[in-house]
């Protein structure tokens, strides 16, 4: 069998580009699909994963293994930079959905699986619209609680809020009481049978997220995501060492040492990968074993496309140390036209019971796709109240 071409389909989703690419075969309708989606950079990407297509033409998919390796190691630079990464996982995940296919098996499979009947998901606060989840001022605690009972009514047991704000290298009390009363009308409007994350989106300096951290201890979230930047592994193991509540991490990182740094500092309790930008399942599966070596836990970055939902819950049913899956579904009213999946979502509980399918088990409605053609992303752009630039 022989790679003949490489595809990308960019669907414009608002808040994203989805970057889905095919991989295509000489043998007749096997094709792999795969999803490199990068917010601002999808022009990007698309390029990379032209440039790889070169080494790839005539090469057997159904070594992604020896495949992964070329990408990574050859053309002189490493595919561990944030773009080229990305356009590696995008067609590993489809070399994997071909090997899948090639199979008759789900790519869980492949790999031991499955581990457990069902997946957790949760969601966002808005089910992923973009205003509800993004721009919620974390001054209207009443909005957070509103949203989170909106949350549970759609059958989540978990979801995520960014009720943390941005702030300054320092600042004085004030947004830790804005986050510590949007995260308390959360848990009001809940109860303690739910579980709440925040997402601090490494807007905090290691300081101020250790004072977010401690001010949100009360509340018992199952995590504490991004509490200052991923570059910060001093300042995340200081503020992972000083929470009994789980600091999450690890979507930014894209190549298996950056995990191995983050892991051995105990940065973090949840690993966040992200197997659109980490390199695909075959480092993905690589950064899971080392994970499971420091007994830490699982919970992939996952607020892209359908094909990346697809990956995210396939790996997890070959990952015992794997515990949640975030997921969107309404960033587009048409999400689900776009995409015709093999697992089922229970909605009474919002959990997912393993795909049966071969490979990911999924097909992208092409026809569909064309009708979202590329626009650029919404630019989200934060400037502290002197004008100085900030993190989003
Ligand atoms: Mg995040």
């Amino acid at each position: 069998m022989k790679i003949t071409r490489i595809e990308t389909h960019v669907c414009h989703a608002r808040m994203r580009n989805w970057i889905f690419v095919k991989v295509l075969t000489d043998q007749d309708g096997l094709y792999g699909w795969g999803e490199g989606t990068l917010e601002w950079h999808t022009r990007s990407v698309c390029g990379a994963i032209e440039d790889l297509a070169s080494l790839l033409i005539g090469e057997d998919p159904t070594r992604p293994e020896h495949l992964w390796q070329m990408m990574y190691r050859q053309h002189f630079w490493h595919g561990n930079g944030i773009v080229r990464a990305t356009a590696i996982a995008a067609i590993d995940l489809a070399l994997w959905d071909i090997c899948g296919k090639a199979a008759g098996l789900p790519c869980s499979k492949l790999w031991g699986g499955p581990v457990r009947d069902e997946i957790r998901t949760y969601c966002h606060l808005g089910g992923g619209r973009m205003e509800d989840f993004y721009e919620t001022p974390v001054e209207e605690a009443r909005r957070f609680g509103e949203l989170a009972r909106e949350a549970v009514e759609d059958g989540y047991t978990a979801f995520k809020s960014m009720a943390v704000p941005p702030t300054m290298p320092i600042e004085g009390r004030k947004a830790v009481r804005f986050a510590e009363a949007a995260v308390a009308a959360m848990r009001e409007a809940v109860g303690d049978d739910i579980d709440i994350m925040v997402d601090c989106h490494a807007r905090p300096s290691p300081a101020m997220g250790l004072q977010f951290g401690k001010a949100l201890e009360p509340f018992g979230l199952y995590f504490f995501e991004e509490p200052c930047w991923p570059e910060a592994l001093d300042g995340l193991a200081q503020i992972n060492a000083a929470l009994t509540t789980p600091v999450a991490t690890g979507e930014r990182l894209t190549h298996l040492e950056a995990f191995r740094h983050l892991f051995e500092r105990r940065g973090c309790e949840v690993c966040q990968l992200d197997l659109t930008h980490c390199g695909g399942f075959t480092a993905g599966r690589r950064i899971a074993a080392l994970a499971d070596a420091h007994r830490i836990a699982l919970a992939p970055h996952n607020p892209q496309g359908p094909v990346s939902t697809a990956a995210s819950l396939e790996f997890g049913f070959s990952q015992p140390g794997y515990i949640i899956c975030e997921t969107v579904h309404a960033d587009v009213p048409w999400r689900q036209d776009v995409v015709d999946e093999g697992f089922v979502m229970e909605l009474k509980g919002r959990t997912v019971k393993p795909n049966t399918r071969p490979g990911l088990g999924i097909e992208i409605n092409e026809a569909e796709v064309k009708k979202h053609p590329f626009e650029p992303e919404v630019l989200q752009r934060v400037f502290y109240p002197d004008g100085s630039v900030g993190d989003w």
